[in-house]
């Protein structure tokens, strides 16, 4: 069978969700074709020539760039058998549908995708897949050179980057969280000698660097001790990254010492909010005070942090933005934090867990298909202007080459209708680690129908 694997849009990294499944696709004997979009074309033969066709869904993004991709390559090859697979698949079923895809996976998607290639799955199917199966290293032979992927400045380096998960799913259940509907609680390990082959090949292809994609990378303690050290016996000179949760750096503090003696050059936490209201509403498990904790002892390790944040939601007030604005000051932490970080709206997809609180249905407007997303307003609407207007300055500072400080400051003017007093600059002169590829989440679709592919 011949099979086309599309990817749209992955934070400026080697889809992880091409990789996988093409290497158990191949395994089968089939004829695998990978693109993505995002650095890469599509030869319209390969489109018309496919038996199945597979879009990789795995967050809001990918999915909004995706959907004039499935319509315009329905037309091409309307013989071809389309599946939507990634954790925002399940969730948007009913547009899918419509659009013609026959099969929608969220999970486990390798096995179900090998079941479908096989001819074992009959009919329309909507499946989410816990199942076990025998992980094999991803296939990265069918992806653009890594020097085509946001690369890692750090230090006046740039260094390649390359991209890997030794853990799928969360064992926690905010409520903001994609993950939570597509996996209720459970994660699922990949061992260690699946990962380090993975990494082992990335580097071979001129990686320096390896982030670590893991919704959690401490959901399992004892399987990350035992991958970083691995890890670093065999690449001492390697550097990596990781995703954890500000309650996981607390419990687990005793590990951090680790992590930096093995390379990691900084973490990404969801910090989400300093009001511990919110914090509750959205099921974060830890408080503001948590937070402040968890900058102090990443900080003792000799690590960075990167926090996230989710500054605007329907219980935002202007007092308690400018606070955030001023706590990330007060904590040296403006170069610490991505600009997007200070704009973001709470996004509430189908299937969101928020839409069982009383009270955000009294925000929410009907569903909108094409943002895919529920709607919702601020009762006070010049908060509302703020988040949009501080989305258009950030992204057009970005596309100027303003750096995190200056771009701050312009916030900061924003938010206090005055300059900020002190230049974070006097405070931190060297530059966070950070890749080079901006977080444009609310991005509007780059790839037209019309583009020649
Ligand atoms: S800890 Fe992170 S990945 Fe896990 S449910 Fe919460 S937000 Fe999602």
């Amino acid at each position: 069978m011949r099979i086309l694997l599309c990817s749209t849009y992955e934070l400026g990294h080697p889809p992880f969700g091409l990789a996988s499944p093409a290497a158990t696709l191949a395994a089968d004997g089939h004829e695998v074709f990978c693109a993505d979009l995002a650095v890469g074309s599509l030869p319209v033969e390969t489109i018309e020539e496919a038996d199945l066709i597979g879009f990789y869904l795995p967050m809001h993004t990918a999915t909004r760039l995706a959907i004039p991709l499935i319509e315009w390559v329905r037309r091409r090859n309307p013989g071809a058998h389309l599946v939507c697979y990634g954790l925002y698949a399940p969730v948007n079923e009913a547009l899918l549908r419509r659009l013609g895809v026959q099969t929608i996976i969220g999970g486990e998607f390798e096995p179900v995708l090998r079941r479908l290639a096989r001819g074992e799955l009959q009919g329309p199917a909507t499946l989410i897949s816990h199942e076990r199966f025998a992980f094999l290293p991803p296939d990265r032979s069918r992806l653009p050179a890594l020097g085509r992927y946001a690369a890692l400045a750090s230090n006046g380096a740039r260094k390649l980057a390359g991209y890997t998960e030794s853990s799928r799913g969360c064992k926690h259940v905010c409520r903001h969280c994609p993950v939570v509907p597509i996996y209720g609680g459970r994660f699922r390990i990949v061992p260690v000698e699946v990962v380090l082959a993975d990494i082992r090949a990335q580097v071979e292809a001129g990686a320096e660097h390896i982030s670590f994609g893991d919704p959690d990378f401490f959901n399992g303690p004892a399987h990350a001790v035992r991958l970083v050290e691995a890890l670093h016996r065999e690449f001492p000179e390697l550097t990596y990254d990781v995703t954890i949760k500000i309650e996981h750096l607390l419990r687990h503090a005793d590990l951090l010492g680790l992590l930096r003696r093995t390379g990691c050059l900084f973490i990404t936490s969801a910090a989400e909010s300093i009001d511990d209201g919110v914090l509750a509403r959205l099921r974060k498990g830890h408080t503001r005070a948590d937070f402040l904790e968890a900058v102090r002892r990443v900080r003792a390790a000799g690590i960075e942090l990167a926090p996230t944040f989710i500054p605007f939601t329907p219980w935002t007030t202007w007092e308690g933005y400018r606070e955030l604005l001023g706590l990330i000051v007060e904590q040296d932490l403006v170069a610490n934090v991505a600009p997007i970080q200070l704009a973001l709206r709470l996004l509430i997809p189908n299937g969101s867990l928020l839409l069982e609180l009383e009270e955000v249905k009294q925000f929410i407007g009907p569903f909108d298909e094409a943002g895919l997303l529920w709607p919702w307003k601020h009762p006070d609407e010049s908060l509302d202007e703020l988040a949009a207007e501080l989305l258009r300055l950030i992204a057009d500072e970005q596309r100027r080459g303003r750096s995190r400080t200056e771009i701050f400051a312009r916030i900061w003017e924003r938010a206090y209708g005055r300059p900020l007093a002190e230049d974070p600059k006097r405070r931190r002169q060297r530059a966070i680690p950070h890749f080079e590829e901006p977080w444009f989440c609310c991005a509007e679709p780059v790839w037209e129908p019309t583009t020649p592919v």
